[in-house]
């Protein structure tokens, strides 16, 4: 079986979570799954093996567990993109439109600096106000945004063409 197929089956689709309209790809079945997991972690820290990334930054928050065990596994640190008011120290933050009101997501000001190559990884892309909004953090900063990847992309709502020319690698697309 691909790794596609594997993450597939273990993801469940919960109709009109967290509102109603929305298809929820809850994926706590595929952190249950010892075998899921590790195939995901082994599969990105391979593919990013020779990319010279110097952090993963992990988008609060099921990017946390994705990107802390894909941290640990190319031996690199992780820096946390959080909700507002969350972070203790001086802050960099980003506001960004969601389809009803804004959103803001926050980075510690000294996380990264100029000559850092950061790999950014959330569960899931859809509009990709999340990601973009992480990417100007990142930017922001000084550094650099080598790569985002996602476990799962819903390519209908084009989050990759706003992430453009930044690179967009996913394990499932819908
Ligand atoms: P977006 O900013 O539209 O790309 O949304 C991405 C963020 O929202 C990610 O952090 C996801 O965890 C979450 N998200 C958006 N849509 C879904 C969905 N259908 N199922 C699960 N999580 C979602």
């Amino acid at each position: 079986m691909s790794i596609a197929d594997q993450i597939k089956a273990h993801i469940k689709d919960v109709p009109d979570f967290p509102k109603e309209g929305i298809i929820f790809k809850d994926i706590t079945p595929v952190l249950e799954d010892a075998a899921t997991l590790k195939a995901i972690i082994d599969h990105l820290a391979e593919h990013y093996a020779d990319k010279n990334i110097t952090h993963i930054a992990g988008i609060e928050s099921r990017g946390f567990i994705f990107g802390t065990a894909l941290a640990y596994a190319m031996d690199k640190g992780i820096v946390l993109i959080r909700k507002p008011g969350k972070l203790p120290r001086k802050t960099h933050s980003v506001t960004y439109e969601l389809e009803y009101g804004t959103d803001t997501l926050e980075i510690h000001a000294d996380a990264v600096k100029e000559g850092d190559r950061v790999l950014i990884v959330d569960d899931l892309l859809a509009t990709g106000g999340t990601a973009e909004a992480a990417i100007k953090l990142i930017t922001g900063l000084g550094a650099e945004v080598a790569a985002t990847c996602f476990v799962i992309e819903l390519s209908f709502l084009n989050g990759k063409d706003r992430l453009s020319p930044t690179t967009v690698h996913s394990l499932v697309t819908y």
